[in-house]
């Protein structure tokens, strides 16, 4: 089963990770208000849909108005929304996340998920994340790296000190990721999840590391 990007979201602050401020919206008026209430002077409208590719599609989009973030929700509410994923019949957009915007430096690419093979929880993490990481690891399969877990010991503490220094993560940001991988772990055992993909994983100007984008998928 598959969750959307703000129940994914939701999840991972249950589990005491940091993510953007946001709040679903199943109307125009509700986005609006939405935005109202998250405060500031620019939003990022997210459809909710069970499919990558948004950004591409039209379907991510940063406004700097309120009056854009309502014009927006409701050219997108209502309407099938076709990303490459979900091409060609596309899926309809029920529901859209109002975001706050955050400044990103680098976009990292970070997921768990069951590897059959070792039949153990691995964990897959590129320095190239972003938009573009399908043909990254397809064109540049070096860039992707892996770490398995031990089942009895969880995400050790090198695993993640590896997979930071790889990532040419520092200060703050090094920190912030290596709390940020057990947690991770934490929330896809006690969620029965099957993936837990966060694309992008974002080092913000100040240092931090977050994710922007979450999919999870429980396996029922
Ligand atoms: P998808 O993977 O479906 O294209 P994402 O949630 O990854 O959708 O969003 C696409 C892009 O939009 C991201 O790579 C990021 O650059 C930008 N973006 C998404 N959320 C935010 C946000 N809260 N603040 C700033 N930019 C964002
Ligand atoms: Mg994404």
């Amino acid at each position: 089963m598959n969750l959307h990007e703000f129940q994914a979201k939701q999840i991972l602050r249950s589990g005491n990770i940091n993510t953007p401020r946001g709040l679903a919206a199943a109307s125009a008026e509700a986005a609006l208000e939405a935005a109202r209430e998250l405060g500031g002077d620019a939003w990022v409208v997210k459809a909710q849909i069970h499919a990558g590719g948004r950004g591409k599609a039209g379907g991510v989009k940063v406004v700097k108005s309120l009056d854009a973030v309502r014009t927006l929700a409701a050219s997108l509410l209502g309407q099938k929304l076709v990303t490459i994923q979900n091409a060609p019949d596309g899926q309809p957009v029920n529901q859209v996340l109002v975001e706050e915007t955050l400044p990103i430096a680098r976009e990292l690419y970070l997921s768990l998920l069951v590897d059959r093979e070792t039949e153990r929880v691995a964990i897959v993490a590129s320095a190239a994340g972003g938009m573009d990481i399908e043909e990254v690891a397809h064109a540049t399969p070096e860039k992707v790296l892996t770490e398995t877990c031990d089942p009895l010991l969880g995400v050790q503490d090198f695993q993640c000190r590896a997979l930071a220094f790889a990532l040419e993560l520092t200060g703050d940001a090094y920190k912030d990721f290596c709390r940020l991988l057990p947690a991770l772990y934490r929330v896809f055992l006690a969620n029965d999840l099957s993936l837990l993909e966060i694309n992008p994983l974002v080092v913000t100007t100040d240092n931090r590391v977050l994710p922007l984008d979450c999919k999870m998928s429980v396996d029922d």
